[in-house]
């Protein structure tokens, strides 16, 4: 279908990125909800716009993935920006989640069905030469029926050789890999897709313990810091101990390996035992459950 801007009308805000502002819509006709993303593309910056071209091609490219969030139309607006028409995704980011249940943490059982949903999705755009590079919470949203989709494609990448080494600083430093800070010591150009996989396994780590687990709670994360914690910090599955089951400290430790040629596949991933052991229907419940649960 054709659309235009003027077929929507704007319901409510659902989101603030660095890019700009997300609004849920309503067609007009149709009465379908989506998600309408306006980018800010100052005209006299061309690499805002370059950005927001690139995250249209990789919207068009990743066209048809079950956990990537559906992209429908980039439309112009009047006042010279762009804004991308996408699925409307209405339980929000697991960011959002988060802060909405009080930071408490969401449960193994639930936790197996989002990486699960998010290592499908890792696995469709990796197929399709596609680096996410900014993994995190607040990119992964979630709907009423429970499914878990990658968003944000602001500062991914198709690789156009098969060894791009994907060195520039881009996307949240705080979920990057440590051969993204030192690749010399950490094997940088060995697989750019691993850094996708760290950050989902620094991601799922704070989904498990209700906030950020590399720094102490509230403090303002700065670059040298993080830095610090990512490539010097103890070994990941450290700070689990006692509060998870092997098979979750297992799958976040076979993640966050430091050096990224150590790192497990997301097909080797997507096989262990956490999340192909776990029974899918009960898993799904149980995130369904927690998404909808106001029991607190
Ligand atoms: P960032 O600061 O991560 O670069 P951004 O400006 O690129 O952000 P997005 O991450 O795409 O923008 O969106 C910002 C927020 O808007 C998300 O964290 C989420 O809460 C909400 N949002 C984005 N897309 C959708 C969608 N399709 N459905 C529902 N909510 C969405
Ligand atoms: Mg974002």
């Amino acid at each position: 279908a054709e659309f235009r801007l003027s077929d929507f009308e704007q319901l409510r805000v659902l989101g603030h990125g660095n890019g700009g502002t997300v609004y849920e819509v309503r067609h007009r006709r149709t009465a379908a909800l989506y998600a309408l993303k306006i980018v800010r593309t100052d005209a006299a910056d061309a690499s805002l716009r370059r950005q927001v071209y690139r995250e249209v091609d990789i919207l068009r490219r990743a066209a048809g993935s079950d956990h990537v969030v559906r992209f429908h139309a980039a439309l112009p607006t009047p006042s010279g920006d762009v804004a991308l028409l996408l699925e409307n995704m209405n339980g929000g980011s697991l960011d959002a989640l988060l802060r909405r249940r009080g930071r408490r943490p969401i449960p193994e059982l639930a936790l197996a069905a989002v990486a699960r949903q998010a290592l499908l999705g890792l696995a469709e755009i990796h197929s399709r030469q596609i680096v996410h590079r900014d993994i995190k919470p607040a990119n992964l949203l979630i709907n009423a029926a429970g499914e878990v989709k990658l968003a944000d494609f602001g500062v991914g990448k198709v690789l156009r050789r098969s060894l791009d080494p994907c060195d520039s600083y881009v996307g949240t430093c705080a979920y990057m890999s440590p051969e993204r800070f030192d690749p010399v010591t950490y094997g940088g150009d060995y697989d750019p897709y691993a850094a996708d996989v760290w950050s989902l396994g620094l991601a799922m780590l704070e989904l498990h313990r209700g906030h950020f687990p590399l720094l102490p709670e509230g403090s303002r994360p700065d670059w040298m810091a993080l830095m610090v914690a990512i490539c010097f910090g103890e070994a990941a599955g450290a700070v689990l101990e006692g509060t998870a089951s092997g098979e979750f400290r297992g799958f976040i430790e076979c993640c966050l390996q430091k050096e990224s040629g150590k790192r497990w596949s997301v097909a080797e991933l997507l096989s262990h035992p956490f999340v192909a052991g776990a029974d899918r229907p009960e898993s799904e419940r149980a995130l369904r459950d927690f998404l909808t649960d106001n029991s607190d």
